[in-house]
Formats: structure tokens, sequence, C-alpha cells
């Protein structure tokens, strides 16, 4: 009974031409009620994605800080991106933790002061590949999990937590999880979920799978049981992100 949830990062990439392609593109989609569909293009473009997208796809910022306003150079908060009709925010993005060196608490007090704010969150988490070949996968993956957890002290706010699975070693270089691989990942999770937060928060959560989602490797993977939708970069701005979001109409 979770819903669907496809989320399409475009990262910093495209300009005003091409995001009107793209939401050209998503709008027409017959999207009935069984999949949550969010894009997130650079904050610039924000306010023309919001106005010509569509009703039932949301727009989400690609980050947030972790105050609601002040001396904060290029910063912005869960409280302007609210007042511009945002309803999502990517917290936690590897690209984040590993070029803007965001460590687990940073990322933690941002996933809380967005949900304080009623800013929904899509939560990322994910190992390296010298940390998967050193088997400390689950380590990794727990440990990154348990920041964000610890910081979410109102069991009702993980109504609007989304979890994105994305190994470091499958963003942006082709190279996917299996789907094996991934519902793996995705059961520890929601098993630490169960044992750590409640059964609820388990069962409601949606997991979702990001890292060279394409439209070949996506009907496979959206058949895991514990796969909820998918976090897609690259193929988000192409025509393969409607194959994507039609794996789950
Ligand atoms: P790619 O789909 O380009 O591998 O990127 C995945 C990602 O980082 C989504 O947030």
């Amino acid at each position: 009974n979770r819903k669907p949830f496809v989320g399409g990062n475009f990262k910093m990439n495209g300009s005003r031409a091409m995001l009107k392609e793209i939401i050209d593109r998503l709008n027409t989609l017959e999207l009935k009620n069984h999949v949550e569909v969010v894009i997130s293009p650079p904050t610039l473009y924000i306010d023309q994605a919001h106005k010509s997208v569509r009703e039932g796809i949301s727009i989400a910022a690609q980050n947030a800080f972790n105050c609601t306003k002040g001396a904060y150079t290029g910063e912005i908060s869960p409280e302007q991106l609210k007042d511009v009709g945002v309803d999502w925010v990517i917290l936690g993005h590897s690209e984040r933790r590993e070029i803007f060196k965001e460590a687990d608490d940073f990322v933690a007090s941002k996933v809380a002061h967005a949900l304080k704010c009623d800013l929904k969150v899509i939560a990322c988490i994910g190992e390296k590949l010298e940390e998967r070949e050193a088997n400390k996968t689950e380590e990794v993956v727990i440990r990154q999990l348990q920041a964000i957890a610890k910081n979410i002290d109102d069991e009702k706010k993980w109504e609007i937590v989304v979890i994105a699975y994305e190994p470091v070693w499958a963003i942006g270089t082709g190279k996917v999880a299996t789907p094996e691989q991934a519902q793996e990942v995705h059961v520890i999770i929601r098993k630490w979920l169960a044992e750590n937060v409640s059964e609820k928060v388990a069962q409601e959560t949606r997991i979702i799978y990001g890292g060279s989602v394409n439209d070949a490797n996506s009907p496979e993977l959206a058949k895991q049981l514990d796969i909820d939708g998918f976090l897609v970069g690259g193929a988000s701005l192409t025509e393969k992100f409607i194959k994507i979001i039609e794996c789950f109409i």
C-alpha cells in the first residue's frame, strides 16, 4: 500500500528552454493516482517549473539550509522554499556529502529543520565503492540513516520522508545495482526502521533506489518488493524519464 514515488534530480543541468521541453513532455503523461512524480530542477528554475507543471507533479529543491533566515550567503531556507510553493527537498545527496563535505550530523540537522517546516524530505543514503568492497555497506547505510532518524522525534513526521538508497558507485556511472543488490539493502533499511522506529513507519515509508536508473533497467528494479520507486539523475532529463514513470502506471 505504499504509493510508488519517482523523482527526477536534474542536478546542475538545463536551461529555461530545456526545462520547458522536459515539462511539456511530462505534462502529456496520463497520471492517475498510482504514482507520485516529483521533479527537482536547479533552484533558479523552480519558479518556471512550478508555473508550468501540471497538477499532480510536485517540485523538490536540491538542498536547503538548517535555519530560517540570516547571514548565510548562498543558502536557502525551508521556509523560503515553502513560500514559493515547493513541497519537497532532497537532502544528504552523495554529491553534497562528497563535494561539499556535508557530514551526517549536518545532513540530519537540515532534515530536522525541513520537517519542522512541513517541507517533505527525500533523504539520501548510500555507500561508496570501497565501502561496499570492504563489506561495509550495511554499516555505512545504517550510520547515515541513524543520524537522520535520531533527529526525527515526532513519529508522524515520517509520513513526509522518503528514503533514497543511492549507492555512490552507481551514480552517474552507468553501473546500476542489480535488482537483488538493491532489494537486499532496502530490506536492511526497512528492518532497521521496524526495530528502531516502529513497525508502522517501516511498512509505510517509501524506500526508493537511485543510481544509473534508465528505461531498460527500471522494470526489473520496480518489481522488487521493497523498491518503492526511483530517484533518477541523468535519465530524468530525457524522454526515458516517461518510460521509467510508466513502470508504475
Ligand atoms: P544518475 O541517475 O545520473 O546515476 O544519478 C542518480 C542520482 O544521483 C539521483 O539523485
